[in-house]
């Protein structure tokens, strides 16, 4: 695609989430400061490792931060995943944030880079993130699945099985106060139950005490843009109740 093609593409992506108003990307030193201060994010919780021998990979439970969590697994090989994989994508974000986005798996990019959402969808989902006045460094944003599935085919039962405590531990070591999965797939993992997304999409639900939304996966909204407008709804409804539950502290 040109370059001409991919404006027009973006501005008409832009426009059917935000409206009229435009959104223009940060000026290059900015972003380097605010890539600085993700590089921070990693390094706050460094640990020495050599204190933690007695961890084996299925000590996993004991990790007390996430870097010790992502030392003890991101090497696993527990489901066939770990074979086909290129990078372990465990995660990103800040390790304290009150908000916990959550996706189904690495694709491409991701698996390439071994960080999440960094792709085309990852581009949508920063700017949903923008236009409720979130900033991609200030959430944690991690996927059901820490490896990429071959063609990005839909994660087996039994991956999903197997890889879901690590996302547990997550969850208990960031203590968000907020929850947005993004997809059906997120949401029947985390619940552990079979919904449809019209049945889980304007509702609050708690996980573990956690008050959890859902809206659909970034990737659904490249391919349906006219699911754009209720993925609006819902993620203005979720800041609405971040901004409470704000208030409420
Ligand atoms: N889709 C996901 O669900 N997660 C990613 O990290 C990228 C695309």
């Amino acid at each position: 695609m040109n370059f001409k093609k991919k404006l027009i593409e973006a501005v008409k992506d832009q426009q059917s989430i935000f409206g009229d108003t435009l959104f223009e990307a940060l000026p290059e030193p900015e972003k380097k400061i605010k890539e600085e201060s993700r590089a921070e994010f990693h390094v706050k919780e460094k640990v020495e490792l050599e204190n933690t021998g007695s961890f084996f990979m299925d000590d996993f439970q004991k990790a007390d931060s996430l870097n010790k969590l992502y030392k003890l697994i991101h090497e696993c090989q527990k489901c066939p995943l770990g074979k086909t994989r290129t990078k372990f994508v465990f995660g990103v974000g800040n390790p304290n944030a009150d908000i916990l986005l959550i996706g189904e798996a690495p694709g491409r990019d991701e698996d390439l880079q071994g960080e999440p959402f960094v792709g085309r969808a990852g581009k949508l989902l920063n700017d949903i993130l923008i236009a409720i006045n979130l900033e991609r460094e200030e959430v944690y944003i991690a996927n059901i699945l820490k490896c990429r599935p071959p063609n990005n085919r839909n994660p087996e039962p039994s991956e999903m099985q197997t890889c879901m405590p690590y996302l547990h531990k997550q969850i208990e070591l960031i203590k968000p106060k907020l929850i947005l999965c993004l997809g059906l797939i997120a949401a029947t993992a985390l619940f552990n139950k079979k919904l449809t997304l019209g049945q889980l999409r304007g509702n609050i639900y708690e996980f573990n005490g956690i008050k959890t939304m859902v809206t659909y996966h970034p990737a659904a909204l490249l391919r349906n843009p006219n699911w754009k407008k209720g993925c609006w709804q819902d993620v203005r409804q979720f800041r609405k109740l971040y901004d409470e539950i704000k208030d409420n502290r």
